[in-house]
This record gives structure tokens, C-alpha cells and sequence, in this order.
């Protein structure tokens, strides 16, 4: 059998038992006392009743103790399922309605909100609860167990349990469900397997090389932005996670230099915000070997900011249902190939770019993305037509984007199916138009969506950030001479900023909602 994830870890608490593992505060935990937390937690879980393929929920901030409880579930075989805790009651519902999770480890306090209502309204809508848990040193709550209660009774699981709930789990066995942005629909639950987050982890790390890796890492940990692309990889590596338990751009950048960070991994929208704070010049980021972005596409401007600041940048072109590993770049200074590329099919990944019937398309011609690698999900949880739909029987996901394959074999991502949309019957591609504004120099940010319209059928409608002086005879002016007239958006909203999803992406639903608002 393949490794379990937790392996890694396991193996670093006994050969370098004091290299630091997770850095939160003033607090450091080693290599040694996140294996010892781990093992505790995973002997609770199982005295609670916690087996092989039965799903673990836990709501908290990116905080040492949510990797814990990753690790302890995935250890013996359970799949772990991360709630935000931004998102709203209806949200968390949703989620652990559909995951079903038997134990609920979460906290019940966080930066001044009281959670105890919520997850009392939380625990009476999941039948499938078997235990629900506060973290240790949280306030109680009706219905919850009391942390040190819950891990006292796991003193209970000896170590032949323990061995006997670990033998056998590994590999393909899923660990993992994360929930997909929501950027197009409602999220899906993508089923996530021990081998595809180790052989992603192991692969990002050969990538991109980055010695010692001190990774910084402020993402919502029911995002693939968090567990996979950051902290497994970090750990694997057997470096050090600085987290970071709610985003803000002016405290990221000041744990970045008092932490020495090596690697600065992000989303567009964090980078923007970061290099957006007054100061930014004050903070001392020289221990930093690469800038890193996933997640969706950089615009031009602030890759040169990027650029500026550092030499040496590349992106990840993926998505929570592969792992995150489609496509990547190498470390590169090369704008060219940072601005319209998202690299090479990532090690173990095939690629096919098809048109709607299902065939190949020619060369140089845009088609949908299909990728086939030990990464892709196993299954959408709980909704197997979803998964019909985006599984071929042999092993290719449909990720629904739109990519060309450029003549030195790299990959340009021109777009996304679901955001495609028909003005006067002709195909028009956001992510195109959008390109072509944010190279206006005085748009910061752009976004598009369409909307009904009685003559056009549908028609683009442009969300932008930009300096005052910027008006809409000039964007107009600026996007006639680039782009063919049914592209161009027939509404321009000027707005001091982009609504955003949690994780940072530029929130699309709620843009086509203000959108229909703009109707005449
Ligand atoms: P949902 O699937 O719920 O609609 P989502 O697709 O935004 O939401 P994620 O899995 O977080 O959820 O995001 C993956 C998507 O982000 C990809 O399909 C792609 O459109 C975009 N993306 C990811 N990485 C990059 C990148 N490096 N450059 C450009 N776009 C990217
Ligand atoms: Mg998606």
C-alpha cells in the first residue's frame, strides 16, 4: 500500500524531532509535539468512534491545531472536511448536511464573534453527529464536549488500537473533501486521496525548490489554497508553516519578515492588497526565494509589481479537484511567460485540449481542459450525476476552463465554459476582455459578467477599479481599439472595489447579481 499522508510528518518527528514545524504567534510547535498532538487526537477520535472512510468536520482559522486534526483523521483512515469559519449559518449547513461528518471539532470564539449559537443551530441540523467538540480553551457550549474530557477518554485507545486503526489506509483511500470556490455554482465536495496530496506535495516541492521552506500561510482551511498547496507540501518538505489566523494584508507581510519567509505563495487578489499597503517598503522580505500564485489568473500590472520586487516568480494552474496540479511554470523571471502562460503540464499530468464533441482540437485552437493524473478527485461526495458529468469513464476530468497550447508547448488558460457567453449570437470570453482592460494602465482591477439583455441576448457588463481619472469614453476608446465590437462590455461600472469569495477569488455570483442590478 501507498503512504498515508500523515506518514511525512511521522517521519519527521523521529529522525528531526526539533525542527520547528508550525509557527502561530509566539507560540512554535516542533516536528515532535505535531506528531504527539496528532497521535492524542487520533486516539480520541477512534474512543469516539471514529473509523476508516467516516468524515471528520472542523471549523477553525488556519491554526495549527486544523492541520492536527487533518493529520489525526487522515492517520486512521477518516476523511477530513474543513469549515470556514466566514461563511454564514446556511453555508456550514450545506456542507456538513452533505458531508455527514460523525465528530465536530470546532471553536467557539474567534476574533470577537460568539459561535455558540451557530453551532448549536449547526449540531441540531446534522443527524449523523455523533460527537461535537470544542477546542481546548474555548468557552463551552450546550451539546459540545469539553476538549480536555474528549482527550482524557482518548488516553483510553492503546497503542495496539491505534496500530490496528492505522494498518490497512493509505494510497487511494480518500482523506480529504474539499469543497470547490463556488465561483461558477453551489461548491461540490471533491473526494481527495493520501496518494494524490503526497505525490502533489513531493512534486510542488521539486518544482520549485525553496530551502529552508518557511511557508506563510493565511488561507480558509476548507480551501485547497490552505491544506494543499501550502501545508502539506511545507511539511513534507520538513519546513515551517507560518500561520497567519485571519488575512490582513499589513500584519502578512510584517510575519513574512519577522519569520524570515522563503516562500510567498498567494492569490492575485492577497498580492494586490499586500503591495496596495503604504508601507510596503518598510517590511524587510529578502529572505524571500520565490513568489508563488495560484488560484486565478495575474493581471499584468501587478505582475511587473511583482517582478519589481523579486526576480524570481511562477504560478500553479489547477483547481480543488485535481490537487491543485494541472500546469505549472518553472521559476522564472520571464514576463512573457509568466503574462500569458500557465506553463507545462505538471509531472504525472495528461492534458487533452477538446472541442464540445470530444475530440482533440487543432493545434493552436482553444479547447476545454481535460486532465488525467493521480491527482484527479476520486468523486464529487454524495452527487454521483455531477461526477458522471465530469469524470470520463477513463479517468479525465472536464475542468470546464478553456485553454490554447502554445507552439513551445505551454498552456494560456483564454477562459472559463461557464462564464462564456453569447452576445448577438457571437461566443465572447471574459477572461479575453478582461485581459485586454487590466492592460489599460489606469485600471487596478477588472472583472466581467454577463447579463440578459433584450437585443443582444446576453451582454457583458465591466466591474472596474480604477484612478479617478479613468472615464468610460476612454475605456471605451481603449477597448475598440483591441477588441472586435461584440466583445466589448456594454456596460462599465466603476467601483472602489470587487465583492470576493473567502479565499480571495473575485466573488462572480454576486457580480451577476449587482450586474442585473444595472439594467435599465
Ligand atoms: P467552482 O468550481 O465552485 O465554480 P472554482 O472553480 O473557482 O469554483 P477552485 O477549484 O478554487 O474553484 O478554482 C479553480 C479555477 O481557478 C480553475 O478552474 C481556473 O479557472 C482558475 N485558476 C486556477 N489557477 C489558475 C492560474 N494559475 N491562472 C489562471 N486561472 C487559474
Ligand atoms: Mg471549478
Amino acid at each position: 500500500l501507498l503512504p498515508r499522508i500523515s506518514d511525512y510528518a511521522d517521519w519527521m518527528a523521529a529522525h528531526r524531532p526539533d525542527d520547528e514545524a508550525m509557527v502561530l504567534e509566539d507560540r512554535r510547535w516542533s516536528y515532535a509535539a505535531l506528531a504527539r498532538a496528532v497521535d492524542a487526537l487520533a486516539r480520541a477520535l477512534i474512543v469516539a468512534g471514529v473509523g476508516k472512510g467516516d468524515r471528520v468536520a472542523t471549523l477553525q482559522t488556519p491554526h495549527p491545531d486544523y492541520l492536527v486534526s487533518f493529520l489525526a483523521s487522515a492517520s486512521i483512515g477518516a476523511i477530513w472536511v474543513g469549515l470556514n469559519p466566514r461563511y454564514q449559518f446556511e453555508e456550514l449547513a450545506y456542507v456538513v448536511a452533505d458531508a455527514a461528518p460523525k465528530v465536530l471539532l470546532a471553536r467557539t470564539h474567534i476574533g470577537g464573534r460568539d459561535y455558540r449559537d451557530l453551532l448549536t443551530r449547526l449540531r441540531a441540523c446534522s443527524p449523523a453527529l455523533e460527537m461535537a467538540v470544542a477546542f481546548a480553551g474555548e468557552p463551552p457550549v450546550a451539546g459540545f464536549s469539553r476538549w480536555e474530557a474528549f482527550m482524557s477518554a482518548g488516553e483510553g485507545c492503546g497503542d495496539a488500537q491505534l496500530r490496528a486503526a492505522r494498518a490497512g489506509c493509505g494510497g487511494f483511500d480518500p482523506c480529504l473533501i474539499v469543497y470547490t470556490s463556488g465561483s461558477t455554482g453551489r461548491p461540490k465536495g471533491a473526494v481527495l486521496h493520501h496518494h494524490g496530496l503526497a505525490a502533489f506535495s513531493l512534486a510542488q516541492n521539486r518544482l520549485w525548490p525553496v530551502s529552508p521552506l518557511r511557508a506563510v500561510n493565511y488561507f480558509p482551511i476548507n480551501h485547497v489554497g490552505c491544506v494543499v498547496d501550502v501545508s502539506l507540501p511545507t511539511l513534507l518538505a520538513g519546513g515551517t508553516i507560518l500561520f497567519l489566523e485571519q488575512f490582513d494584508p499589513r500584519a502578512s507581510l510584517a510575519l513574512m519578515a519577522a519569520e524570515r519567509a522563503t516562500l510567498w505563495g498567494s492569490v492575485p487578489t492577497c498580492f494586490q492588497m499586500q503591495l496596495d499597503v503604504p508601507d510596503f517598503d518598510t517590511f524587510d522580505l529578502s529572505a524571500v526565494q520565490l513568489i508563488l500564485w495560484e488560484g486565478a489568473a495575474m493581471p499584468v500590472d501587478l505582475l511587473r509589481r511583482l517582478h519589481a520586487i523579486h526576480p524570481r516568480l511562477a504560478t500553479n494552474y489547477g483547481m480543488t479537484e485535481t490537487t491543485s496540479g494541472i500546469a505549472a511554470t518553472e521559476p522564472t523571471g520571464d514576463l512573457e511567460v509568466l503574462a500569458n502562460s500557465v506553463g507545462t503540464a505538471f509531472p504525472g499530468v495528461e492534458i487533452r485540449l477538446v472541442d464540445a464533441g470530444g475530440n482533440d482540437v487543432s493545434a493552436g485552437e482553444s479547447g476545454e481542459v481535460w486532465a488525467r493524473s493521480p491527482y484527479n478527485l476520486l468523486r464529487y461526495w454524495n452527487h454521483p450525476a455531477e461526477t458522471a458529468a465530469a469524470l470520463t469513464p477513463d479517468g479525465w476530468f472536464r475542468t470546464g476552463d478553456l485553454a490554447v497550447r502554445r507552439t513551445d508547448g505551454r498552456y494560456r488558460i483564454v477562459g472559463r465554459l461557464k462564464e462564456m457567453f453569447k452576445s448577438g449570437g457571437y461566443n465572447v470570453y471574459p477572461r479575453e476582455v478582461e485581459a485586454a482592460i487590466e492592460a489599460h494602465p489606469d485600471v487596478e482591477q477588472v472583472a466581467i459578467v454577463s447579463t440578459e439583455d433584450p437585443t443582444w441576448q446576453e451582454i457583458g457588463v465591466a466591474f472596474i477599479v480604477a484612478r479617478p481619472s479613468l472615464s468610460t469614453a476612454a475605456i471605451e476608446a481603449w477597448c475598440r481599439g483591441r477588441l472586435a465590437n461584440y466583445k466589448i462590455p456594454k456596460r462599465f461600472v466603476f467601483v472602489a472595489d470587487l465583492p470576493l469569495l473567502p479565499i480571495g477569488k473575485i466573488d462572480k455570483p454576486a457580480l451577476r447579481r449587482m450586474a442585473a442590478d444595472t439594467r435599465e
